[in-house]
């Protein structure tokens, strides 16, 4: 666990000698803490300190990487139980599992299937992320399988075998791919960790309780291995649930080294809504990576959906840039709609006016990314902001009418704002849906 200032100005030599470039060994020690010098500037710290200083600034769950190009995957170095702390920072990685005992047709429809799970969604592009390969013949069709699999999608992969020479055949062409290899257990630690090394790929750690888990990922440290991926195995949902965040705060609060790594989880059910709400489950706490077998696109959406506002940052609503925006063919006579700069909220309108199939002017506010009963509620949203917002774009020179659309929520600013412009006020819909239907009837 990170120490603070105080806890680092302790183990210092308190000398005040200022050889660190600092005037007091306190000021030195609030600049560690903040990571903003290192601690071989002070010349007078003692070996088994240093190492203890060195340690507390690792980040408690490690940062692990895997795949290549724009399809490198980054898990882990996560800081905080709940993302209202702080935030998430990498979202889990969401993938498939195809066994080997599947026909060539069969891996190559799948992956044309997957390679197209991509979606639009509030400005920003939401995908799946990896793989797996899942040994269940020989090692020559787990290689072969793994061959077609990377000529068909660039996805970051996971190579799963209990069969190291397996394991060994496949990255023989495919180790510049940087797969994560599945797994070492407490059995083939030893020649798991010699592949892990020799092609320089991060390994998934298996053991079905954390005491074994702790002391397996130990050992693969021992032997030089340190990205490590976890698994605790198949498991009822209670016990999933409990291990994941059991391993995430003995991470975070008892500074547990040997469980501080991503976590993966393999959703082992045939029933689809089962398997989504299971997979829906481990996101929000505290999967790194989850493996499926569904790849319906209504599967696939519903989580990245969740993934997407998961790893969020609560401080920092998504927010797209505040303008006028012309949906269609607009003209003189097109109708302005008003509404905030919060991405969803922005995106829910724009959805609706498109619907309307009539050309319209959406003039959104900086409200810093709230919503419009937030913003209001803020004072964001006021007469004032809407005119200022009005008048920086010259709305008034572009349109032969003087009518505003405000949202039916903030009915209320009418009189203030027709005082503030000089327009026309026209109450809204309350919600987004109903913005077809008051179009065509306008
Ligand atoms: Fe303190 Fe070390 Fe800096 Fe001297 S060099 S002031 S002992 S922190």
């Amino acid at each position: 666990m990170a120490l603070s200032g105080l806890d680092i100005y302790k183990l210092l030599p308190k000398t005040n000698c200022r050889e660190c470039g600092f005037v007091t060994c306190l000021a030195f020690a609030m600049q560690l803490a903040k990571k903003a010098v290192s601690v071989e500037k002070c010349p007078h710290i003692k070996e088994d300190v240093k190492m203890q200083l060195e340690a507390s600034s690792l980040p408690p769950v490690k940062l692990i990487t895997f795949g290549e190009g724009d399809n490198k995957l980054e898990i882990g170095n996560e800081t905080v139980l709940f993302r209202h702390e702080e935030k998430f920072h990498h979202p889990c990685g969401i993938g498939f599992i195809i066994e080997d005992s599947a026909t060539d047709a069969e891996i190559k429809t799948k992956l044309g299937k997957i390679n197209q799970l991509k979606f639009e969604r509030v400005g920003q592009q939401i995908k799946v992320n990896l793989v797996a390969i899942k040994q269940k013949k020989d090692k020559i069709r787990f290689a072969e399988a793994v061959r077609l699999a990377t000529e068909n999608s660039s996805l970051a992969y996971v190579l799963m075998s209990e069969d190291p020479e397996a394991l060994r055949a496949a990255l023989e062409f495919c180790a510049v791919k940087k797969p994560l290899i599945y797994r070492a257990t407490a059995k083939n630690a030893a020649e798991i960790s010699k592949l892990a090394q020799e092609f320089k790929v991060p390994v998934v750690a298996s053991a079905v309780n954390l005491e074994e888990m702790a002391a397996l990922t130990k050992e693969l440290n021992n032997q030089g291995v340190s990205d490590i991926v976890l698994d605790t195995g198949s498991k009822s949902v209670k016990d999933k649930i409990w291990d994941l965040t059991q391993i995430r705060r003995l991470a975070l609060k008892k500074s547990k080294r040997s469980l501080g790594f991503p976590v993966l989880s393999i959703i082992d059910t045939a029933d689809p809504y089962e398997e989504i709400m299971e997979a829906a489950t481990y996101i929000a706490k505290y999967a790194g990576i989850i493996l499926l077998s569904g790849i319906e696109s209504w599967q696939i959406l519903s989580l990245l959906t969740l993934r997407q506002n998961i790893y969020t940052d609560p401080q920092k609503p998504l927010q797209i840039e505040p303008k006028l925006y012309q949906i269609g063919a607009t003209s003189d006579k097109s109708p302005l709609l008003i509404t905030t700069n919060f991405s969803l909220t922005y995106y829910t309108v724009l959805g609706e006016v498109e619907a309307s199939k009539i050309p319209s002017y959406i003039l959104s506010v900086d409200t810093e990314g709230m919503s419009v009963l937030t913003a209001w509620a803020a004072e964001k949203f006021t007469a004032d902001k809407i005119a200022d917002s009005m008048n920086k774009v010259d709305i008034g020179d572009m349109l032969a009418h003087k009518s505003l659309i405000i949202p039916g929520y903030v009915a209320v600013i009418s009189g203030d704002l027709e005082d503030k412009t000089g327009w026309q006020i026209i109450v809204g819909p309350k919600e987004a849906a109903g913005i077809p239907s008051f179009l065509k009837n306008l």
